[in-house]
């Protein structure tokens, strides 16, 4: 027997139409096509996945592929049921019995109406409950217990093997698989006629068909079910069932399809359990490398800092969507678009300080005397009449040019009466306006996409007409600190152990740049704990780690991202901060930060802070660099970049703080930022300029 083509994996229902938009108990399939794994598909209702699934084996017995297509619900019910219900001992028999009763609809169907017509087929309180409808029917009862006399098994033989599975003749509750096998059988016997020989049903037949279905049961990898932490579960036990199955051995499969059954069917993989999921498990060494981004190129071992920065800013793109938000909520937020003036500033021609308005025509040199009109201009109240040429009007500042008026002379500058206005002249045209649009004009391109908001352009985007930007979905970053001698800050703590520093520096200065944080807390250096904390990590855009994460054995975040992560270890040619660990978590970028304060820190302004902002539409950012004069010596060494603490004193040269040990973090608060001593061998005499990275560049 040839091995299957395709495989597809079917997560039945037995409810009504669960909508347009991917919800959990609905119907999904899994579909593996020639070892290509697809995304599962989400199908609404039964009359879709009819459609769907006649549709696919359609296509792929025109291209002569062989599919393997397995539901979750059983195939038959306990011996004998077959013949009591329709006369003859075979379960295609029942198929097309319920096939000829069961009216199916997205929104409504019968099937409490069949079960209670079955019932009503067997002595005493039939075998079918569960009723689930307000209305009571004659024969079929609300609870278990209330049956009797009807002579059925109540579970097939495998199910008595099977932990955990629940009997065919529950139909309402949770778990129950009744109502899926009266809803589902029907739809399988139609698509067995459709398709005629081309079908053969496994156990009842020999798994020889070009399309084969079988009876599958998802609890068979249930742990690893878990572990995908996908929020919607049928559609990981479809992806992940169609994997393990095309993933098995031949001669697994074989074995597993060699079983037969004449009537109550059977669970494929039952028994197998240990196969299914060792076809799941990780590869230790993936083949394919070509979304391992993070992979350095092979023979490169210390890499420089700028070659390290270049090659993430190569990589690394934004992965946020988009959204509005009102002006007021808006700040540290990153523009979506090009945001350009609804209106210009300033609207009108005004007047740009207090004093009286004329135009400029009837004035020359020496004493001007005008006479002046009624009433006056100020900011908000326009002067509706016109200025007539040689007069003058009372003008306040910001208030319209009113008509007639293109010159104001400064109140200090003139002596008034009710009646006149007198100054010298000459005057200077359009003395004290502001021209319409002299800052900006309607539709200027002010803020481009990418710029991340502060205060002071919140001003700008009022005055020029905007109540709410187009900005970037802010960038999720989950934060995990491991260690088994990592305590709570404030929390009591023994000789051996010491507080978790990184995190509370770590959140906030993700939530200082703009970033929304995920805090998953401590973990303990477990490999199960750290998994589910990066699990529940990939939901958010990036994860940062801290500790663990040189290339040490122990290190358990090291060897977890290097066996399911797709890690690398970039040795950045960097001190303080040895390896940074980059990898990727279920597609999710993962920075494993150094555990000690100050080599984290480090890695994080120089790293993170740029990858970050790539991936959150802000662009990529250098931090803000100083010249200033050395207040120190020192010798450095050639070959990596040092980026030892620092401050500017009070005579304007830097300072470095008093100790390089990276395990003092009193330094990084005496500290006012970095020094930045590049890779070469460098002799620095007090004086000599260096490059300071204040923290205030860096957003700190
Ligand atoms: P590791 O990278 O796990 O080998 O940790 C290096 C050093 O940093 C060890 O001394 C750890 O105890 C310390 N360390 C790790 N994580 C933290 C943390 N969250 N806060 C403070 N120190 C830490
Ligand atoms: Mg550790």
């Amino acid at each position: 027997m040839s091995r299957f083509d395709t495989i597809v994996m079917v997560d039945w229902s037995g409810g009504n139409d669960r909508g347009a938009v991917p919800k959990p108990d609905a119907i999904w399939a899994g579909v593996v096509r020639n070892g290509v794994e697809e995304e599962p598909v989400y199908l609404r209702n039964r009359q879709v996945a009819e459609a769907w699934l006649a549709g696919l084996f359609r296509e792929e017995i025109a291209a002569g592929r062989r599919v393997l297509a397995g539901f979750d619900f059983p195939f038959g019910y306990p011996q004998g049921v077959a013949r009591a219900v329709t006369g003859k001992a075979d379960p295609f028999a029942l198929w097309d019995w319920l096939e000829a009763r069961i009216e199916d609809g997205p929104q409504r169907n019968n099937r409490w109406q069949v079960a209670d017509g079955i019932n009503a087929l067997f002595p005493g309180v039939g075998p079918f409950w569960g009723n689930g409808t307000r209305r009571d029917l004659e024969h079929l009862p609300r609870k278990g217990r209330d049956r009797r006399g009807h002579g059925c098994a109540e579970f097939r033989q495998v199910e008595t093997l099977a932990k955990g599975t629940f009997t065919v003749w529950q139909l309402a509750g949770a778990g129950a698989v009744g109502s899926q096998v009266l809803m589902g059988l029907p739809v399988l016997a139609r698509l067995r006629r459709r398709f005629d020989t081309a079908v053969t049903v496994w156990p009842f037949e020999a798994a020889s068909g070009q399309v084969v279905l079988a009876e599958i049961w998802p609890s068979l990898i249930r742990d690893a079910v878990k572990a995908e932490g996908d929020d919607i579960r049928d559609r990981a036990q479809v992806r992940l069932l169609a994997r393990a199955i095309a993933g098995l051995p031949e001669a697994e499969l074989n074995a597993m399809l060699a079983i037969r059954s004449e009537e109550e069917g059977w669970i494929l993989g039952l028994g197998h359990e240990d196969a299914l999921n060792a076809a799941l498990a990780p590869t230790l060494h993936p083949p394919a490398l070509k979304d391992d981004c993070f992979a350095l190129p092979p023979g490169v071992d210390w890499t420089p800092v700028p070659e390290a920065l270049a090659r993430l800013r190569d990589i690394l793109h934004p992965v946020v969507g988009t959204e509005t938000v009102p002006l007021h909520a808006a700040s540290g937020r990153v523009l979506a678009e090009d945001t350009r003036a609804l209106r210009a500033n300033p609207p009108n021609p005004n007047a740009a300080v207090d004093g009286y308005g004329f135009a400029h025509a009837a004035t020359g040199d020496g004493p001007q005397v005008l006479p002046l009109v009624r009433g006056r201009a100020a900011a908000g109240l326009r002067y509706d009449g016109t200025v007539p040429t040689g007069h003058a009007i009372r003008i306040l500042t910001g208030a319209a040019l009113p008509e007639g008026v293109d010159t104001v002379v400064l109140e200090e500058d003139c002596r008034g009466d009710a009646r006149h206005v007198a100054f010298n002249g000459p005057v200077k045209p359009g003395a004290n306006t502001r021209k319409a649009g002299e800052d900006v004009a309607e539709g200027d391109v002010m803020l481009p996409a990418g710029h991340r908001l502060r205060a002071p352009d919140l001003a700008l985007l009022a005055a020029t007409g905007h109540g709410a930007v187009p900005v970037h979905r802010r960038l999720k970053v989950a934060v995990i600190s491991t260690g088994d001698e990592l305590r709570e800050a404030g929390d009591s703590a023994n000789a051996g152990q010491i507080y978790d520093a990184n995190r509370p520096m770590l959140t906030a200065i993700l939530r200082g740049w703009g970033h929304q944080v995920i805090d998953l807390g401590r973990q303990p250096d477990d490999a199960g704990a750290i998994r589910e904390a990066l699990n529940k990590g990939a939901k958010a855009d990036a994860v940062l780690t801290s500790g663990g994460a040189s290339a040490g054995d122990e290190d358990h975040i090291s060897r977890l991202l290097r066996e399911e992560g797709r890690l690398s270890n970039w040795r950045i040619a960097l001190k303080p901060g040895r390896p940074l660990a980059l990898a990727q978590w279920r597609g999710v970028p993962v920075f494993g930060l150094p555990g000690n304060p100050v080599a984290a820190l480090v890695c994080t302004l120089i790293f993170a802070r740029p990858a970050l902002s790539l991936l959150s539409g802000a662009g990529w950012q250098e931090p803000l660099r100083m010249q200033v004069p050395a207040g120190f010596a020192k010798s450095k060494k050639h070959g990596r970049a040092e980026y030892p603490r620092a401050r500017i004193g009070a005579d304007g040269r830097v300072e470095l703080f008093k100790s390089e040990g990276s395990g003092r973090i009193s330094g990084l608060s005496w500290a006012g930022g970095l020094l930045e001593l590049p890779y070469e061998a460098q002799e620095i005499a007090p004086g000599d300029p260096v490059t300071f990275l204040p923290y205030a560049g860096f957003g700190l």
